[in-house]
This record gives structure tokens, C-alpha cells and sequence, in this order.
């Protein structure tokens, strides 16, 4: 993982490839481990750049000044990692570890790229103090970047990190995932995002919850939406029956002649509140359902039934459009 990481570092086609997939893998302990890969190297410095055009040309004859200004502190890039959890998780709320390769300062130099050497020439200017660079007719002398017109360098670049200042580091980074959090929420850690530059501050890792669906209950806000089959009779005459409930089974109360798609609400029995704990409703959906009536019995029973209800069920249909 680390080999890879400083692969990534070395290529700048690679630079880009950035925000990372989670894998979980379940300790058995409500906790979890998000695997991460990829690396957000997007602020690096642009620079280099070969002249070819007037505007260019003049950005690099300027180049000294915007030089002396990425000398300042810069902010770390953020990293962003998915972490997929389970349903109960989201309910309950779990603690996972993202284990990532961030850009961290490099030790040996504290994160300032260079180390301490004894006296010696310039490698820039070669000891010149002035870098010439000649565009067309025009010859350019400019104070050389690397020694400041010196000539001379009591600084190198560091060895270990090459003089970018960062070195790749392996993190396992505890994530608490607080009961209650919905799909698609984030979570912020901070300081845990690449290394600033030049001690500038670290950015921020950003944990985005991935909550997969429940096979029968549906988030809306902090409430529960259920879908519950109810029998014929059951919803002409009333009835009581346990449903299923994120607290196990509960008894709900069909009132007598229930309609589909009546919604009767379970106050207190949906998620709890992110921010307060408070619990959301748990809201059934009634749907009637017609068994496949395939006994004499029954059919004769419910001949009788239409015989003593002979009121037009569609009635409402054509209270505002008269038939022609
Ligand atoms: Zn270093
Ligand atoms: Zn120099």
C-alpha cells in the first residue's frame, strides 16, 4: 500500500485518481473497518510550465514572485472515504476504523523539504547568483529561485522525501458513527486529510455513511414508512396483530373498516434523532389484500356478501363526470 502510494506520488497522471471506496469488514463487535484507496494530490503545485506564448512568457518572468508565494504555508488537501454500513448500524450507531494512506510532513525534515548541508555551489546557477533564459530577441536575467542570487546553498533538498516535504503514512483512524445517521451523511475528522505545505494546516478526512436499504422499512426523515398486507375481514371488522418494529414486534390496531393505503402512526417506534436522540414514528401503510378465493364455500359467502351490500363502490368516480 505504501509502495503504491509513493507510485501515485511520482506520477502525475495519477494525481487525480482520488476519493476512495469503502469495504467494511465486520469485527463481530458492532464495529467495522472501512478499507480505503486512492489519494487526492489536487493541490499540488502547478508550475514548470514551458513558455510559449506572450502570456506565459510573462507568468514566467514573474514566476519569482508567485515562487516566493507558494513558499507560504498552504492547507492540506481533504480525502473523502465511503463507508457502507448495515441498516442496524445506522440505527444503533457503531464505531469503524478507516485505514487509509494519507500524505503526512516528512520526519526527516519536519515537512520543510530541505536539511541542513555544508557550503557548496548552487546546483541552479551553479554559483552564477542569476538564471539567463532567452525568449526570441529577448535575453532575461533573473536572480536564481533556488539560492536567492547567492550563489551558494547551505540547503538541500532532503534525502528522504526528495524535497517535497511529505513522506506516505499508513493510518488506521477510529470513526464513531453516532445512532440515528442517514444515508449519504458525512462525517468530519478533522486534521486527518493530507499535510498542508510548508506547515500549513492538515485538511480534513470527510467519511461519507453509505446505509444499505432495509428489506421493509423506509427512512423518511428520522420516521419509518412500513408497508402492512391486511386481510379483508381484518380491515372491515378491525383487528389486532403484532408488525414488526426496529424494537422488535409491536401490536398495532386496525381500526374497523381500515381502507388501503390508511396510514396509522406508532409514535416513538422510527429512528432516533442525530442530533437530540429523539425517536421519529414509525408510520404503517395498510394495504388490503384479496386472497385467491378458490373454495365454494367462500364464494358463496361472499355472493351473499354483495347481494346484502349493493351500494356502487364507484360512486365517487362519477359524482363530477356525469355519464353522457
Ligand atoms: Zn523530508
Ligand atoms: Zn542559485
Amino acid at each position: 500500500m505504501v509502495a503504491e502510494a509513493f507510485k501515485t506520488l511520482a506520477d502525475p497522471e495519477r494525481r487525480r485518481h482520488y476519493d476512495a471506496v469503502g469495504v467494511v469488514v465486520p469485527m463481530g463487535d458492532g464495529s467495522a473497518t472501512f478499507g480505503f484507496e486512492g489519494f487526492d494530490f489536487s493541490v499540488e503545485s502547478v508550475g514548470g510550465a514551458t513558455a510559449s506564448t506572450f502570456g506565459d512568457l510573462f507568468a514566467d518572468v514573474i514566476h519569482e514572485t508567485v515562487d516566493g508565494a507558494t513558499d507560504a504555508p498552504r492547507p492540506g488537501a481533504d480525502l473523502h472515504v465511503t463507508a457502507p454500513i448495515s441498516f442496524d448500524e445506522s440505527m444503533h450507531g457503531t464505531v469503524g476504523t478507516v485505514t487509509l494512506v494519507r500524505r503526512d510532513a516528512c520526519g526527516a525534515c519536519a515537512g520543510s523539504g530541505t536539511m541542513s548541508v555544508a557550503e557548496s555551489l548552487c546546483p541552479a546557477c551553479r554559483g552564477a547568483g542569476t538564471i539567463r533564459s532567452a525568449r526570441g530577441h529577448m535575453v532575461f536575467a533573473k536572480p536564481c529561485g533556488r539560492c536567492g542570487g547567492v550563489g551558494r546553498q547551505r540547503r538541500a533538498a532532503c534525502a528522504a522525501c526528495g524535497g517535497g516535504g511529505f513522506a506516505a503514512r499508513n493510518e488506521v483512524i477510529p470513526v464513531r458513527i453516532p445512532a440515528g445517521i442517514a444515508d449519504g451523511d458525512r462525517i468530519r475528522v478533522p486534521a486527518m486529510g493530507h499535510a498542508g505545505t510548508r506547515g500549513g494546516a492538515a485538511g480534513d478526512l470527510y467519511v461519507t455513511v453509505q446505509v444499505a436499504p432495509h428489506p421493509h422499512f423506509r427512512r423518511d426523515g428520522d420516521d419509518l414508512h412500513l408497508i402492512v398486507p391486511v386481510a379483508v375481514h381484518e380491515a372491515a371488522l378491525g383487528a389486532r396483530f403484532e408488525i414488526p418494529s426496529v424494537d422488535g414486534p409491536v401490536r398495532l390496531r386496525v381500526p374497523p373498516g381500515a381502507q388501503t393505503g390508511q396510514r396509522l402512526r406508532l409514535r416513538e417506534r422510527g429512528m432516533p434523532s442525530r442530533r437530540d436522540g429523539q425517536r421519529g414514528d414509525l408510520v404503517v401503510e395498510l394495504r388490503i389484500v384479496l386472497p385467491a378465493v378458490l373454495d365454494e364455500r367462500t364464494k358463496s359467502l361472499l355472493r351473499a356478501y354483495g347481494e346484502l351490500n349493493t351500494d356502487d363502490v364507484r360512486a365517487e368516480l362519477w359524482r363530477d363526470t356525469p355519464l353522457p
